[in-house]
């Protein structure tokens, strides 16, 4: 269905650090998106006429969704907990882009029905029930289904390294729920021996990032590494760290989304100050570090004013 996406590189605080741009993966999908759905967009589903899905109303994710369910002639109900007024006048972005696809987008609270019920149990109890033609997708397609297109990337990522016959190579990605990064983590460790996988928690802490891991994948040796900044960074918020940090890689020449990857690179920036600082390994014997570009830069439409506003 995709291409294989090509790997460029920039430079970095001084270092070579190549990025694999699944950002180019496809127009319609946010490119870490399109490896997880990437199961629905090859297989059929028959009997089934929509979609179910829930999380935020501007997340890649139901953008994404809404494009799968486009492209497979399928209506989406995508369940959300509350929808900000400011969402429900957007007119760029993905909540007003998925709109356009088509998407029903269900503002759970204002449900007669839901009697004190999560959004997940409002769709377990009241939507799934008596309806055997829906095919529910759990929160950034954090499910089994993922696996398929994520083992794909890592199949890609190992046929380069040997093209370019390096020694190691530390893969880096930041994590909402970790699905990608753990699967990914799970073919590279099972079918190379000098490729790592290197995460952060960009939703919730590295607790909670544990447990998504535990749950998608029993084995803790297949798990990625967890890097750690000591400090809190509350998902959506805005940091001026965080601002600085897209635009210099903007100025380095590739643009960057401002959710997860701002994070991602400050994790980056202490793997190369620990990779260079450690006893004895000459620059040679240190790792290629190669960063997952995983797309989202439709959410830099919404991002992008009110850092501005906010920063200048
Ligand atoms: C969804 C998303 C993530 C998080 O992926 P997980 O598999 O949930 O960890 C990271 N970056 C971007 C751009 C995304 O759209």
């Amino acid at each position: 269905m995709f291409a294989d996406t090509p790997i460029d590189s920039i430079v970095f605080n001084d270092q070579q650090v190549f990025v694999k741009r699944d950002d180019l993966l496809s127009k319609e999908f946010s490119g870490n998106k399109a490896r997880k759905f990437a199961y629905f967009l090859e297989n059929d589903f028959p009997g089934k006429t929509g979609l179910v899905g829930h999380g935020s109303p501007v997340a890649n994710s139901l953008y994404s969704m809404s494009a799968l369910a486009k492209l497979k002639g399928v209506s989406l109900d995508f369940y959300v907990d509350h929808i900000a007024e400011q969402v429900l006048q957007s007119t760029t972005g993905n909540y007003a882009e998925s709109i356009a696809n088509g998407a029903n987008v269900i503002d759970v609270s204002k449900c007669e029905d839901r009697d004190d019920l999560s959004v997940i149990e409002y769709i377990q109890q009241k939507v799934l029930p008596d309806n055997e033609h829906l095919l529910f997708v759990p929160e950034g397609g954090r499910c089994e289904y993922a696996r398929f297109g994520v083992h794909k990337l890592a199949q890609e990522i190992i046929d380069w390294s040997q093209q370019q016959s390096l020694p190691m190579v530390h893969v880096f990605l930041p994590s909402g729920t970790g699905t990608t990064a753990v699967f990914l983590s799970e073919y590279l460790t099972l079918h190379s021996d000098n490729i790592k996988v290197f995460t952060c928690a960009c939703v919730g802490g590295d607790d909670y990032l544990q447990l998504q891991f535990d749950e998608l994948l029993a084995d803790r040796s297949l798990h990625p590494t967890i890097v750690d900044l000591g400090k809190k960074y509350h998902f959506g918020k805005l940091y001026k760290p965080f601002y600085d940090m897209y635009n210099q890689l903007l100025a380095s020449g590739i643009e960057f989304e401002l959710l997860y990857d701002p994070l991602g690179w400050m994790c980056v920036e202490k793997l190369i100050q620990q990779n260079t600082m450690m006893p004895n390994n000459s620059s040679s014997s240190a790792a290629t570090i190669l960063y997952i570009h995983q797309g989202g830069l439709l959410g830099n439409e919404t991002m992008l004013p009110r850092y501005q506003r906010k920063y200048g």
